[in-house]
């Protein structure tokens, strides 16, 4: 029975004793690329960036609905 029993932050499985804290080098080079992006405490959310796309004011094909 250990006393210790750390797990991976990434992922929060058990560590692994390469890797350690982390469960394996994929989770290690997660944690590393969230500190060289800044984004540590942020997570990961992929969404299309809305922003840059914007619908035009006059639709060319609107004449055919008429
Ligand atoms: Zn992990």
């Amino acid at each position: 029975m250990k006393s210790k029993n750390p797990t991976c932050p990434i992922c929060t499985q058990s560590a692994q004793e390469d890797f350690r804290p982390f469960c394996s080098k994929r989770c290690a080079d997660i944690d590393l690329n969230r500190w060289l992006t800044g984004q540590y405490a942020i997570p990961i959310e992929e969404e299309p960036n809305d922003d840059s796309f914007q619908a035009p004011s006059e639709n060319p094909h609107e004449s055919k609905l008429n």
